[in-house]
């Protein structure tokens, strides 16, 4: 039995965590009979896709669309590349907590009124879509393909002379705290902090991945995006003016917050993973 990544309580007040369980506290579920002939597709096995997945599959039959095999913790990645071994805690294969419903092991590249298709050929029917696909970046298939990455990248760290951390956002300056604390001898040869410059960064990687809705640009919800390629949602999630689709995580324009969504997601995370 795996361990539960720990570091999922110390979740900050994400609003697409809130997001998430708010398609749950809100009742949602009511929508969804609770039997197995309501095909729910999930696109996206991201912080809200996987939790969804995960609530849902005692409730409808659920097929879960991503295109690696497992989930990982954001926020914990950082201190992955410091420390592999909280690579073991934080990369959870998609069917370690999602046993009952179907995977589709590879992206979702259009969908129609009732089914959606992904690159590998595969066709999945929905009564229900729901989409969270968050943001997204090139990363390995498998858990132990990503597992070591985290663990080449903490090689490069190790055997760095110096390192040069561009950008001081959160990502950059929670990166330097944990390669400070971890290598405390790199810290002491040489830190040096340079204000108010800049660098082109044509040809460096940004920090902050990049939104995951280019593929639904030229399908039936292409009117629904924003500007920024968010989908744009009601109250309760849904795709305005459809019935059937949902929206949830950092792909949405939503933008409600509240603690006791918050606190309650943490609870639902620590109980059930
Ligand atoms: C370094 C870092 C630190 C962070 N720290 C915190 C923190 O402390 N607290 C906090 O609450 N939040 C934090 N966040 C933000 C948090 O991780 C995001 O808000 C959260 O991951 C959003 O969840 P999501 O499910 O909407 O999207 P994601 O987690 O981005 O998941 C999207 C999923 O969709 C999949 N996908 C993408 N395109 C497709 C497609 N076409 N077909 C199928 N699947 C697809 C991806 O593979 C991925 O699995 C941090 C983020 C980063 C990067």
């Amino acid at each position: 039995m795996m361990q539960p990544p720990l570091s999922l309580y110390a979740a900050s007040s994400s609003p697409s965590m809130n997001r998430a369980i708010a398609i749950i506290g809100k009742e949602e579920l009511s929508i969804l009979p609770n039997n197995y002939e309501q095909e729910v597709v999930i696109v996206g096995g991201g912080v809200a896709g996987a939790f969804l997945a995960k609530i849902l599959q005692d409730h409808a039959h659920i097929t879960l669309i991503d295109p690696k095999e497992y989930f990982e913790i954001p926020w914990a990645c950082l201190r992955a590349m410091v420390e592999p071994a909280v690579a073991e805690r934080i990369v959870v294969n998609h069917r370690d907590y999602f046993k009952k419903g179907d995977l589709v092991t590879s992206s979702a590249v259009t969908i129609t009124e009732t089914e959606v298709f992904t690159e590998d050929g595969t066709q999945v029917p929905y009564d229900y879509l729901v989409i969270a696909t968050g943001h997204t970046e090139p990363v390995p298939k498998t858990r132990d393909e990503r597992i070591n990455q985290f663990k080449e990248e903490n090689e490069k760290i190790k055997s760095a002379k110096s390192i040069l951390i561009v950008g001081g956002g959160p990502t950059g300056v929670e990166l330097a705290g944990e390669i400070a604390v971890d290598f405390p001898e790199k810290k002491s040869k040489n830190v040096e902090v340079k204000l108010e410059q800049s660098v082109d960064l044509n040809s460096v990687s940004e920090g902050r991945k990049p939104l995951s809705s280019a593929w639904l640009r030229e399908t039936l919800l292409k009117d629904d995006l924003d500007g920024d390629g968010r989908i744009k949602v009601d109250e309760n999630l849904r795709v305005k003016g459809r019935n059937n689709i949902f929206a949830i995580g950092d792909i949405t324009d939503f933008q409600k917050s509240s603690k006791e969504c918050l606190h309650r997601v943490r609870l639902k995370w620590l109980q059930r993973i």
